[in-house]
């Protein structure tokens, strides 16, 4: 754990339940398992985290800069965001996968993808509601639905299906409670993307159970071999039973800027608007101008930077296969899901990379019960030292 010690008093701050329901984050507890080893003065290749570790195109940087002294940006900006940013991301969405997004009632602005799934979960749980969610699976899904009371039924995304759920394993018991559900392809932690059938599927499933649907497409730029992410909202029926959680921190490397979008269902978006409109007063003018730049200037730097993932993918797959770790090339995303060798638990083979490697990998468990046998790497390096980092591995003899 990295957070400070609770402050010795005699006055006891006593905090709400809610924050004592909050699970520990996970990856601050890898952070400073890394830092640690820094410290000692080891030269780690921290593969464990999803931080992009590109610098944003010049094009939008230089947008910041010319929108920054706009006095306009200096006052507080509409409470649900500019409409020039809705429509951006609207026309984006009509570019890339055809679909008509209203700026006005189907487009919310949120401060990146995270701040949105947490949200969903206020706007739609409380105690005795339950949210299906995948496991393995992002972290931050727990968090938003253990503040809001609610209780978590876990759709296992096995290799064996594709790491897709398999919605006929939920009991009637679940699915009657269930109120709200995450998807997430492209994957994390799993590497996998889903077809156009899966999304059928889901809505069909949704509209029947009344379950409202959150789709993370965190990752939707990111595909390989040619194929492009299939985006929830392209599927007829879609905006009925929910909305897609939007992000610039993977397309465009813009994770620090916090700039994300919740599409898609009016009323989700009214209710996330109606939720914001209480703790924010949405993002600095001159953010928006630049985002609203990447989305509607050349996507060039995208095609770039899949093209980056996609060779650091094949280069770091090649090395895998040299020192004998068999795994499947993730299809999508920039992660790759490695199963684990015999003899070790997911957090032991961790930290033997991090311990006698300096390679940091996340430890499948960190993603659910169903993320055991597996650790995620981050292709967040270059192609040499990720081959340096699988030929450290490979001197362990482990395969
Ligand atoms: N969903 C998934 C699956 C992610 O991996 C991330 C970022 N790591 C996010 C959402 C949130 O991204 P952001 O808040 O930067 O938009």
């Amino acid at each position: 754990m990295t957070y400070p010690a609770p402050v010795k008093s005699a006055f006891a701050i006593e905090p709400a339940d809610r924050m004592k329901r909050l699970p520990e984050q996970f990856f601050a507890s890898l952070v400073s398992k890394v830092n640690h080893q820094i410290s000692l003065g080891h030269d780690v290749i921290n593969l464990g985290q999803g931080n992009p570790d590109q610098p944003t195109p010049p094009h939008i940087v230089a947008a910041l800069q010319e929108a920054a002294p706009n006095p306009l940006y200096h006052k507080y900006p509409p409470f649900s965001g500019y409409r020039f940013l809705k429509e951006a991301v609207a026309a984006r969405y009509k570019e890339d996968y055809g679909v008509d997004l209203d700026p006005d009632t189907e487009v919310a602005v949120l401060f990146g993808g995270k701040t949105g799934l947490v949200e969903i979960s206020q706007i739609m749980l409380g105690p005795g509601d339950v949210c299906l969610v995948p496991d393995p699976g992002y972290p931050d899904y727990w968090s938003g639905v253990a503040l809001a009371g609610a209780e978590m039924a876990f759709m296992p995304l096995r290799e064996s299906n594709a790491f897709l759920p398999d919605y006929s394993a939920l009991s009637p018991r679940e699915l009657e409670r269930a109120k709200l559900m995450f998807i997430n392809y492209p994957n994390n932690p799993t590497g996998a993307t889903a077809p156009v059938s899966f999304y059928e599927e889901t809505i069909r499933f949704a509209a029947k159970n009344g379950i409202a649907v959150v789709s993370d497409f965190a990752y939707g730029a990111i595909g390989f071999d040619g194929k492009r992410p299939v985006s929830f909202l392209e599927q007829p029926g879609a905006k009925e039973v929910g909305i897609e959680l939007y992000t610039l921190s993977k397309t465009y490397n813009m994770a620090g800027w916090r700039v994300g979008f919740a599409l898609g269902n009016p009323e989700l978006v009214r209710l996330i608007n109606l939720m914001q409109d209480h703790y924010y007063c949405s993002l600095f003018g001159g953010i928006q101008a630049a985002a609203a730049t990447a989305l509607t200037g050349p996507q060039d730097c995208v095609r770039e930077l899949v093209a980056m993932y996609e060779s650091r993918r094949n280069a770091f797959y090649g090395a895998l296969s040299d020192i004998g770790w068999q795994a499947l090339p993730s299809p999508g995303s920039f992660f790759a899901w490695l199963p684990v060798p015999k003899g070790f638990t997911s957090a032991e083979l961790a930290d033997t990379l991090l311990e006698r490697a300096n390679v940091m990998a996340a430890p499948g468990i960190g993603f659910g019960r169903n993320g055991e046998g597996y650790v995620r790497i981050g292709l967040l390096s270059s192609e040499d030292r990720l081959k340096e980092a699988v030929s450290r591995i490979g001197g362990l003899n482990l395969f």
